[in-house]
Parts: structure tokens; C-alpha cells; sequence
């Protein structure tokens, strides 16, 4: 059996790390064990549940996350949507903090056998940041977080709302509630807090009043195909969509599964098409 070495520990590599093992391969996780802020909130859409199962992760993630069971949005509307995540295709999601996701799945990857160490990498899953060429498929942007405690009334909820220079979201896992502001990239730190205060003013009428003096966290997000596909790349490191879309983990589980699949790359720019198409018709 090949030896294969993964490079990042983050959900690519892990979800990549359990699909080598249960192909009887085996594993090197090389990683940095990196650990996001507690109430780093994400949407798992309801999507990753049949890689997660083919996995063998659904049952540890799924016992630890909180269901999102609404979508609230106002997105170019005067009033606000509510539907119930049951009405998705995929049905419900589930809430989930990088806070403990991602240890518990590099916990699982070694218990599945994945070993700690490092080597010459046959799998990158370094994230946004991997090296390589890329095809922009948007805009870069930036989202602003400000975490606190769990409001009841969002307690289970997306919350997505547009506005005339970016668009607010907030999850709330029954533990935190994050408050984000995403915006096009370009400007510096100043002139992105500054945004933020803007928006503020005008924001969801949910927003807390003391928000304005909450730490806020910034990540950046790009949306763009790798077009250097070998060795196998999976996650953000092949393709990273845009945030409002909440497939990026879905996409790191699903292209996971498929890391060893000839047909991976077509798998790949498929993805790519659809979710670039999607975020163009969602802005326009
Ligand atoms: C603001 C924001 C909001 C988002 N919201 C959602 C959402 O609601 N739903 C959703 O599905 N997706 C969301 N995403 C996307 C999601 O976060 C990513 O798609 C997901 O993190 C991809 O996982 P990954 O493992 O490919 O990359 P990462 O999570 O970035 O993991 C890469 C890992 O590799 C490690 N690493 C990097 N370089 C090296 C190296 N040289 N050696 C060893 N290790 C290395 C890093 O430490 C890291 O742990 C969001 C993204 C952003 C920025």
C-alpha cells in the first residue's frame, strides 16, 4: 500500500486523511494543529451529510453541532424571508464551531490511523493560501466577526442580509452568537473597522448595541481554482468559493472523498462553474 503524506490539518485534509485510511492507505498528517477562536461559526450544510457518512465522521460532528433549523434572509427585499432549513434540498444543516471541529476531526483522522509527521507531500490541503496558480472565480472579500454570547431568538439560525456595500450574517450555536460583516477586500484594517461602524448604524435590527466595542476578528476569503492539480489538492487548496455560499466545508468533505478519483479534477472545475455562476446571479 502507498504512503501517502498530507499536508494540512485542517477539515480538507483530515476528511482526506479518513478517505486514504479507508482505503487502506497509509497516512501521514502533517499539520500545525492550528485552533480558531472560539465562536468561529460556520454553516455545515446539509449537503456534507453523505460524505460525512462515507467517512465515518457523520456520527462525532453531527452529535456535537447544533441543527440549523431556519434561514432568515433579506437579500434586496423590503421584508425579511423565513424558511424552514427542512425546505433546503439537502435538508437542515448544522452549526458548527472551528473551534472544535477542527481538533475533533484531526482526532478522528487519528484514530482512523492517520499518524503525525511529515514528508513529501502527496495530498495538499494547506487552505486559501496553498501555493500554486490560480483562476479567479470572484471577488476577494473580507468578513468581520463580532462574537457574543447566544441570543434565544437566533438560537438555531442563518441570519443573511444584504446591504449596499456588503451583506451581514449571523449564527448563533446555542453557545454563540457571531456577527459578521462581509465586504469586498482592498482596504486596509482602518477603513474596514470603519465599514464596519458604518454599517452598524444601518444594520439588521438584531445587532446588539454594545457590538461596536467587541473584538472583532478578520478573515479574508478568496474565490478561485487552482489550475495546478497535481499532486491531489483538496479543500480551499484546489478551490475556494465564496462565504455566503456555506459550501466551503461541504466541498473540503466532498472533494475529499474523490481525492484518489481519476476524475477529480472535472469534479473540480464542475464545482468551480456552478458556484461561480451562483455567487454572479446572488450579487447581481
Ligand atoms: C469568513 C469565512 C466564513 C466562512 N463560512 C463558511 C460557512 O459558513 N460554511 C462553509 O461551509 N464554509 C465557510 N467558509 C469556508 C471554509 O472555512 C473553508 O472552505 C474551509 O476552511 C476549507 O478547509 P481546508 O481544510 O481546505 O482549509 P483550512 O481550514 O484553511 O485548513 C488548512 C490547514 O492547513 C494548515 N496549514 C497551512 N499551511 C501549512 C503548512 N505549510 N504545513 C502544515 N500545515 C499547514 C493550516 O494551519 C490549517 O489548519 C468560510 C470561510 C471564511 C473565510
Amino acid at each position: 500500500m502507498t504512503t501517502h503524506v498530507v499536508l494540512g490539518d485542517g477539515p480538507a485534509g483530515c476528511a482526506a486523511a479518513c478517505a486514504l485510511r479507508l482505503a487502506s492507505h497509509d497516512v501521514v498528517l502533517a499539520g500545525r494543529g492550528r485552533v480558531h477562536p472560539p465562536g468561529t461559526l460556520e454553516l455545515l450544510s446539509g449537503r456534507a451529510a453523505s460524505a460525512l457518512v462515507t467517512l465515518g465522521l457523520y456520527d462525532a460532528v453531527v452529535s456535537r453541532a447544533l441543527p440549523c433549523h431556519m434561514i432568515v434572509s433579506r437579500w434586496g427585499t423590503a421584508s425579511y424571508d423565513e424558511r424552514p432549513s427542512l425546505l433546503e434540498p439537502f435538508g437542515h444543516g448544522w452549526i458548527v464551531d472551528r473551534h472544535w471541529l477542527d481538533p475533533l476531526l484531526r482526532a478522528l483522522a487519528r484514530a482512523a490511523g492517520a499518524v503525525p509527521g511529515s514528508g513529501v507531500p502527496t495530498v495538499i490541503a494547506t487552505g486559501q493560501n496553498a501555493a500554486g496558480e490560480w483562476r479567479p472565480l470572484g471577488p476577494d472579500r473580507v468578513t468581520l466577526t463580532a462574537v457574543v454570547p447566544s441570543r434565544e431568538e437566533l438560537r438555531g439560525h442563518l441570519l443573511v442580509e444584504s446591504a449596499t456595500t456588503g451583506w451581514w450574517s449571523a449564527l448563533d450555536d446555542g453557545v454563540r452568537c457571531a456577527f459578521s460583516w462581509t465586504v469586498p477586500a482592498g482596504p486596509g484594517r482602518a477603513e474596514l473597522i470603519a465599514s464596519w461602524r458604518r454599517a452598524l448604524a444601518v444594520g439588521p435590527s438584531v445587532l446588539p448595541a454594545d457590538l461596536d466595542h467587541r473584538e472583532l476578528t478578520l478573515r479574508p476569503s478568496r474565490s478561485r481554482l487552482t489550475t495546478n492539480l497535481g499532486p491531489a489538492r483538496v479543500g480551499d487548496a484546489a478551490l475556494s468559493v465564496d462565504p455566503l455560499s456555506g459550501h466551503g466545508l461541504t466541498l473540503a468533505l466532498e472533494g475529499a472523498v474523490r481525492c484518489l478519483d481519476p476524475d477529480h479534477a472535472v469534479w473540480l472545475r464542475g464545482q468551480a462553474e456552478e458556484h461561480a455562476d451562483s455567487a454572479r446571479l446572488t450579487y447581481a
